[in-house]
């Protein structure tokens, strides 16, 4: 069935791969976001011919409308602009490909005019999980996992024929200092925590893979996709990404999902579940991968798993606390302004600085998500 899409975040690693493989899909584009960056924008647009483009930025929106002014392409900014790219009346899909907390808003938006999400945007499930399951079961729309590892499980799901899951298996390639001890971890560079070994992606996803933090916002946002509580979702580090994750049945049946290191699958199935299609992502061999190798996760050098494990298990307010603490640490790291160490030690202590809210409105998430920010940086400047 052909599927009308808005990408929010289309200028971005997932984004620009979702328009990769539009021409393997029955699809047209209805919306395209950004935050700056109107170059490539622009480029897209004239190529895609979309209804909306949304450049979040205020003066990009400016440069942007004088660009296409010779198009009839309606050009708008700021979270005004991602919900109206998310709720776009010709939209049925909505690629959520925005890094970070404000892919909140477009997407809870977007659940409720009835639209099916295809979901990278991680950050929006730690922090506001219980609201958006709920909102998607109340409307009956589709959240479908783009993330690998989501998508892995999401489809050895289809085999469960009914059969509950009883434990889900996630992999982790163990990031660029699998390894290390966290007295090593206290000299290693911002250019050293970018070259992930496996993945392309964007700075803060590989900054998160990094510091193992990645798998552990990939557990609360599983938890919410599979309703498992945490104890049933094991993280095993797999350092070749050939399996994707795995889900184990009462019997202790396990079955995985395959194939190379490539975000193009997951994307593609996003869009044309329940159907298979042609993906220019190249076969697996498994003659050429030769070897698997699989370790337990050093929770001692990387101790944000365990940071999540704790949020995870509270619920509440404490997914946004772990996630707007995380956001703003690695904001500072990437920007120079912290030692990587630091990273995981902010995210705790902003733990147990911001009061728990056990049932939160969507108000308390925005708060708490406020509030951690400003505890990060509070703890950061009293040194
Ligand atoms: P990128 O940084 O590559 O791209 C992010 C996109 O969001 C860009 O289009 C960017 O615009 C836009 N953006 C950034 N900040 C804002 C803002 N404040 N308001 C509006 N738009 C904004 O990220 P990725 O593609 O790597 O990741 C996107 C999401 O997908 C993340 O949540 C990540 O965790 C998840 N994910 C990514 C994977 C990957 O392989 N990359 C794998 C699995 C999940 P601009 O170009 O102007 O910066
Ligand atoms: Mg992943």
């Amino acid at each position: 069935m052909k599927k009308h899409l808005s990408i929010l975040g289309a200028t971005g690693s997932i984004g620009t791969q979702t328009i990769d493989i539009l021409s393997s899909i029955d699809a047209e584009v209805v919306a395209l976001t950004t935050n700056r960056n109107i170059k490539l924008l622009e480029q897209q647009a004239r190529a895609l011919h979309p209804k909306l483009c949304v450049a979040f930025d205020e003066t990009a929106a400016r440069d942007l409308k004088i660009a296409l002014a010779d198009t009839d392409i309606t050009v708008m900014s700021g979270m005004d602009g991602l919900v109206a790219a998310a709720t776009h009346p010709d939209c049925d899909t909505v690629v959520t490909a925005v890094v970070g907390m404000v892919g909140l808003l477009p997407t809870l938006a977007a659940v409720d005019a009835g639209k099916d999400i295809a979901l990278a945007n991680k950050e929006t499930l730690v922090c506001a999980g219980g609201l958006v399951m709920e909102a998607a079961r109340k409307k009956g729309v589709h959240i479908l996992p783009v993330d690998s590892e989501h998508s892995a499980i999401f489809q050895c799901v289809q085999a469960c024929q009914g059969n509950p899951l009883d434990k889900i298996i996630l992999t982790a390639s163990g990031g660029p200092f699998f390894g290390k001890t966290a007295e090593e971890l206290r000299t290693v560079t911002r250019e050293q925590a970018l070259k992930h070994p496996n993945w392309s992606m964007g700075a803060k996803i590989t900054t998160d893979s990094a510091t193992m933090m990645n798998k552990g916002l990939e557990l609360i946002e599983a938890m919410w996709l599979y309703d498992l509580p945490q104890e049933k979702i094991e993280i095993v580090v797999h350092r070749e990404s050939i399996i994707h994750s795995l889900i184990e049945f009462a019997d202790g049946a396990v079955l995985a999902q395959l194939g190379v290191p490539d975000m193009r699958l997951p994307i593609q199935y996003a869009l044309t579940y329940p159907a298979r299609v042609p993906c220019k992502v190249p076969r697996l061999s498994l003659a050429e991968v030769g070897k698997m190798t699989f370790y337990p996760p050093d929770d001692k050098a990387f101790p944000a798993m365990n940071l999540a494990r704790q949020a995870a298990s509270r619920k509440g307010n404490a997914g946004a606390v772990l996630n707007g603490a995380n956001e703003a640490a690695v904001g500072l790291f990437l920007s120079d302004k912290l030692p990587f160490w630091r990273i995981p030690e902010l995210v705790a202590q902003t733990m147990e600085r911001i009061p728990f809210v056990n049932d939160p409105t969507l108000d308390d998430i925005l708060t708490s998500d406020r509030e951690a920010r400003e505890a990060v940086l509070s703890l950061v400047g009293a040194e």
